[in-house]
């Protein structure tokens, strides 16, 4: 294959920086995917959803300045600390699109597979294009984890809090909610708002929430608990101002890091939201779902004598998170899929976040479990869209 063409699989937040970045240096590609469908679709699905991150940690990345979404946000009178609401970052998003990278191809990716020494990406309308390179950007989308003990319902009784498209459907009925991280408490909030009966079922004994963050800080708060995109702690701290650091520990210490990061809890303005307004039931574990007619029975084992009950309710909502696993990327060939290097089910990536397969790069949350908790958030499209970027445009010998 002659000239260098790289192609940008999504268009979030992760898919827009790339292409800004890789625009700015002049590296022809081409970027595929509705502009922030992700986010559109959470904004529709219920009113009130706010973004777990700070203002000034969710920026889409562009080399040229007043695209963050402070630069948004303020000239509307909206808010530029938290909480953001999703609506307006979906917006935030568009506009960043408009300006920044207004030749997205508003079509998905149905297949890529190897041509030679290149890429054949098949799109939905039917067409056909040869890349060099290929960027896989498409976000949490295939990871929705759903415990097993859950897949045996019927399609219809049992929903991942990524598939919820109204909360409003689900007015008059009872709803189980399993987990206990910020999905399932935000959905267990929003079902209650719409005039459902939510449960939550937690195997946890208690549930965390995250406290305010200062506004204007003091000193010690800011040398204590400093704030930084991921949150108001040294830890998250010293992440964000080496972004690349973590890549370079042993596999089984990026490993330890991620799994222990950041536990499931809930952002502090949806307290009010669900405690005292919806049951809640801790040390509970979900150990049989069964669909009887229309409804779905859950055997619960509760508190540490194990003891069981049944609990019978109109539906199921898993809030119970997201993996990243190559095997789920079903736009990447069989044959191109099974030959990507993994750490665990996640791909392995070079610091250049180059998977085994030469050309073939990941960024956005599939990218966290070889560059840490950082990039399952915005706040590392920078980072990744500048490395990347810098990386394509080195002579193509000279390339990681
Ligand atoms: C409920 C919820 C709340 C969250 N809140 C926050 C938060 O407050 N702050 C934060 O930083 N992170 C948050 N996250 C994490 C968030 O998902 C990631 O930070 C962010 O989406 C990463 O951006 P991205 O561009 O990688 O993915 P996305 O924004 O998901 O963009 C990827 C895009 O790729 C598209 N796509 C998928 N398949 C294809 C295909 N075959 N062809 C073309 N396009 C395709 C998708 O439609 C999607 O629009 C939240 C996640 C969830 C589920």
């Amino acid at each position: 294959m002659g000239k260098q063409l790289v192609a940008i699989i999504g268009g979030g937040p992760y898919g827009l920086s790339l292409a800004s970045h890789l625009a700015a240096r002049n590296i022809a590609h081409r970027i595929f995917g509705q502009p922030m469908a992700f986010w559109s679709q959470i904004a529709s699905a219920g009113s009130r959803r706010y973004l777990k991150s700070y203002c000034f940690g969710t920026n889409i990345s562009s080399p040229h300045p007043g695209a963050t979404f402070a630069d948004y946000n303020e000239p509307l009178g909206l808010e530029t600390f938290e909480p953001c609401s999703i609506a307006n970052f979906a917006a935030y998003g568009r506009w960043f699109q408009e300006r920044h990278v207004d030749w997205i191809e508003p079509v998905d990716v149905a297949n890529v597979s190897r041509r030679g020494q290149g890429y054949r990406l098949t799109l939905d309308n039917g067409d056909e294009v040869e890349a060099t390179g290929v960027i896989v950007a498409t976000g949490l989308s295939n990871f929705a984890k759903v415990p097993h003990v859950l897949r045996a319902l019927p399609g219809p009784v049992v929903t991942h809090t990524a598939r919820v498209d109204s909360f409003a459907a689900f007015q008059g009925l009872e709803v189980a909610v399993i987990g206990s991280g910020q999905s399932a408490l935000e959905a267990a909030a929003l079902l209650h708002e719409a005039g459902a009966s939510p449960r939550l079922l937690v195997r946890k004994p208690s549930t965390l929430w995250m406290t305010r963050g200062s506004r204007t800080p003091t000193l010690w708060q800011r040398v204590r608990w400093p704030i930084s995109a991921l949150g108001g702690s040294p830890k998250s701290w010293a992440l964000m101002q080496v972004p690349g650091a973590f890549h370079r520990l042993p596999a089984c210490g990026r490993a330890l890091v991620l799994k222990n990061f950041l536990p499931p809890e809930g952002a502090w303005w949806l307290r009010e939201r669900v405690e005292a307004l919806v049951p809640t039931e801790h040390d509970t574990a979900v150990v049989e779902a069964r669909a009887i007619g229309n409804r779905v029975s859950l055997r619960l084992r509760q508190g540490s004598d194990g003891k069981e009950r049944e609990l019978l309710v109109d539906h199921v909502i898993a809030g119970t998170g997201y993996e990243v696993n190559v095997e789920r990327i079903s736009f990447l060939a069989p044959e191109l899929r099974s030959t990507i290097a993994r750490q665990g089910s996640a791909p392995r990536l070079d610091s250049s976040f180059q998977s085994s397969i030469p050309g073939l790069r990941f960024a956005g949350p599939a990218s966290s479990m070889s560059f840490g908790p950082v990039f399952r958030f915005v706040a590392g499209a920078e980072y990744t869209a500048r490395t990347i970027a810098a990386a394509l445009s080195r002579p193509a010998g000279a390339r990681a």
